[in-house]
């Protein structure tokens, strides 16, 4: 199937898994922990990467890959992955390029466990991370790397706070250092925005949100262009030129070309680490997939009624909506995203500060509160006491979390009882 000349709608139902005759319609469930082989010879060049193929879904699976594959076709990669979650994916991308003394930049409104992450658990593995204000100019982001950065790091619509980040300017950046842009694609995903067409490197999702939609999985992906020039800056990416002792001094980059940085992170992090998702999971995700653009747009329409009521509301204080037109990412979110579409998340603030936010949010009976975003059912969550509550006053202001506010995921549900469900709450915090 020539991927390139279909749309996203059709990617969406076709690409990864194309049936032949009397196959099934959907990705089979390759539930099996093993593949059997005839000779041991064959199994040999397996271990030995001279052939394809599976022999243990701690590496590899039919089912995952179908639906990595899919992953790819929609963002425009070379090739893709899939991890047990969202974290799984941010992790592995980092340390296929990163190991102990090494040291990247991160913009740092990003998703609060990616900072956690970065800050925290990757410092103890002796990898530093220096966050910056995305919106900063590419001087004062450039002051942040050293002879020993390794990549940038931003995500295209930051949660909570739904900043746009300017994927032109950051893939400057890195590429003048000589590094790959990173970046979580989570939010937009491809069907409003596709990174790889502004500069990005490689695409990470939490398939969690809204690939799956629909509540039942949690699962990540890493999607490579299959742009970057590692041996071009050899010097910087050993690992990806220099031969692997651990597969018989195989040199990625030579061996792998445009699949070099996917099939290092499989071989080596899923072999050491062992993230991978279920192939159940997997399915679940792939049923998600089939119907992500149809999805989307609905969310993207339904948010744009819900930023509108609430922006004309006497009751809330500020609202943060890149469809809005006064908002401050407005015109990069016209040009960056299709259409111009965010995606179906909005933050906002009630009048009253914190303890008003959270009265509201209680108050609500049709929207549910719950750890999530990008689900069919709409939801609500306050940042500062939930996801975020590990980071101090000080981060939170930099991950862009004011205390008062609460995220809004705007589901599938008929608007009009959204509204109705919002009047009410309205009214009992009067
Ligand atoms: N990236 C973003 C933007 C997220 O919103 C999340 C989770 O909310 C993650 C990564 C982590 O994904 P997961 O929860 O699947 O580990």
């Amino acid at each position: 199937m020539t991927n390139k000349k279909l749309s996203p709608a059709t990617l969406c139902i076709k690409a990864g898994w194309e049936p032949s005759k009397g196959e099934p319609r959907q990705v089979p469930i390759y539930q099996s922990t093993t593949f059997k082989y005839e000779t041991s010879e064959q199994m040999a060049d397996l271990f030995d990467l001279k052939a394809a193929g599976y022999f243990y879904t701690r590496l590899q699976n039919p089912t995952n890959d179908s639906v990595a594959a899919k992953i790819a076709a929609l963002e425009g990669g070379s090739s893709a992955m899939l991890t047990s979650s969202g974290q799984a994916a941010s992790f592995f991308a980092v340390l296929n390029l990163c190991q102990a003394g090494d040291h990247f930049v991160s913009a740092s409104t990003i998703y609060g466990g990616t900072f956690n992450l970065f800050a925290i658990t990757l410092k103890k593995m002796g990898i530093d991370c220096t966050f910056v204000d995305a919106d900063a100019s590419e001087e004062e982001i450039g002051a942040a790397f050293r002879p020993n950065t390794k990549l940038l790091f931003g995500e295209t619509l930051t949660n909570p706070a739904v900043n746009v980040l300017d994927i032109e300017k950051f893939a400057r950046i890195a590429h003048s250092h000589g590094v790959p842009l990173i970046v979580d694609n989570t939010f937009p995903t491809p069907i409003n925005c596709r990174p790889f067409e502004w500069g990005a490197d490689i695409v990470t999702h939490a398939t969690t949100k809204y690939m799956d939609g629909h509540s039942t999985s949690v699962g990540g992906a890493i999607v490579d262009s299959g742009n970057f020039d590692w041996a071009a800056h050899a010097d910087k990416f050993p690992g990806m030129t220099e031969p692997d002792e651990s597969y018989h001094g195989l040199a990625y980059a030579q061996a792998f070309g445009k699949n070099a940085f996917i099939t290092k992170a499989t071989v080596q992090l899923m072999r050491d680490l062992g993230s991978i998702p279920s192939p159940f999971n997997s399915y679940l995700l792939n049923v998600g997939l089939e119907s992500l653009q149809a999805r989307v747009e609905r969310h993207c329409a339904n948010a744009q009624v819900m930023a509108e009521y609430l922006s004309q509301c006497p009751e809330v204080a500020w609202i943060k909506f890149p469809g809005l037109p006064g908002d401050k990412y407005h015109d990069l979110a016209q040009k960056q995203f299709t259409k111009g579409r965010s995606s179906g998340v909005m933050c906002f603030g009630i009048k009253g500060g914190r303890e008003r936010s959270i009265k509201f949010m209680d108050s609500l009976k049709l929207i549910n509160i719950v750890t999530h975003v990008a689900d069919a059912a709409s939801c609500v969550l306050h940042p500062a006491s939930h996801t975020h509550r590990q980071l101090t006053d000080e981060q939170l202001i930099a991950a862009g979390v004011q205390p008062d506010l609460i995220r809004f995921s705007v589901g599938l549900e008929n608007t009009d009882d959204l509204i109705a469900d919002m009047e009410q709450a309205f009214a009992s915090i009067k």
